[in-house]
């Protein structure tokens, strides 16, 4: 037993406590990414006005090998909803990297003395193939920083990336050892850093949320073993114990299926990390990661 002060202090920490990078309007960012692969998973985003529970970025339940064939799985009832319906958005990857923001003006000019500030950057598919250009031409990312900016347009994180020859933490001691203490401290474990890309929730929810979103649900749905749409409305109303047993073969689906995509790894990312340069006089990976 315990007892706690109300202080800041001992908040337990949370991701969805964690700076993300956010240019605003105009702004012209410094950043350098501080790891050698994004974090990603597929998701679906979900319009709906009215509630706020069924609205926002949900993890896709679909085999990113179809997904990446098809563009969708059926097997997700969001991959299925989204033909059909406008309010449900089609499976996107999404990607997350920790990066470490230099402390500039709003133009992008260095404030003395240097410092930066660890933030998330979450980001889409597009600016992933930019740095995946980036890493083809320049190597190690860490070895360059990035400008980014200025930003177009702050609600959609609009802005072009250019990348610096060198990299100023690796110039300066004593930054350098602030952004290993920093980025080792502060980081999360993958499991939890997934949670900001979207919720993870089973197909019997997902049909949930369409029905909510959408005012309809799918038609069929092959995985949670509900026979039709008429059928799957009526069964869910009258009689709660038909919906329960739908949930638990549903839960344990999601549940193997999570497990087969968060051992799935983006395969340009793969190559990129595995060619590192022999020449590279600073072990980034013995520094940043305790091996
Ligand atoms: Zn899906």
């Amino acid at each position: 037993m315990a007892r706690v002060g109300y202080s800041s202090d001992n908040v337990a920490p949370s991701v969805f406590n964690l700076d993300r990078l956010k240019l605003q309007k105009e702004e012209v960012a410094r950043v350098l990414c501080i790891e050698q692969d994004a974090l990603f998973e597929h998701v679906h985003y979900v319009e709906n006005e009215n509630d706020k529970e069924a609205r926002g970025s949900f993890i896709c339940l679909g085999d990113p090998k179809v997904l990446g064939q098809e563009g969708y799985d059926d097997n997700c009832p969001l991959c299925e909803a989204a033909r059909t319906y406008s309010c449900v958005g089609q499976s996107s990857r999404r990607f997350l990297s920790y990066i470490f923001k230099y402390r500039t003006t709003k133009k992008g000019v260095l404030e003395k003395p240097l410092s930066a500030s660890l933030l998330l950057w979450v980001f889409g598919e597009g600016v992933y193939s930019n740095l995946v250009k980036k890493r083809e031409e320049w190597g190690d990312l860490r070895k360059h920083d990035l400008l980014l900016g200025p930003c177009q347009a702050e609600r959609f994180q609009k802005f072009s990336i250019e990348i610096c020859s060198d990299a100023l933490w690796l110039k300066d001691e004593q930054l350098k050892a602030m952004f290993i203490q920093t980025y080792k401290e502060s980081k999360f474990a993958d499991a939890e850093l997934t949670k900001v890309l979207g919720r993870r929730v089973d197909a019997n929810a997902m049909m949930g949320i369409v029905r909510k979103s959408c005012g309809v649900a799918p038609s069929v749905d092959a995985t949670v073993g509900v026979v039709a749409s008429g059928d799957l409305d009526l069964d869910s109303i009258l009689n709660p114990t038909v919906k329960e047993d739908s949930e638990v073969a549903s839960s344990s689906e999601g549940t193997k299926k999570a497990q087969v995509k968060k051992d799935a790894k983006p395969e340009v990312a793969s190559e990129v990390a595995s060619s590192v340069d022999l020449n590279d006089t600073m072990d980034f990976d013995a520094l940043l990661n305790d091996i």
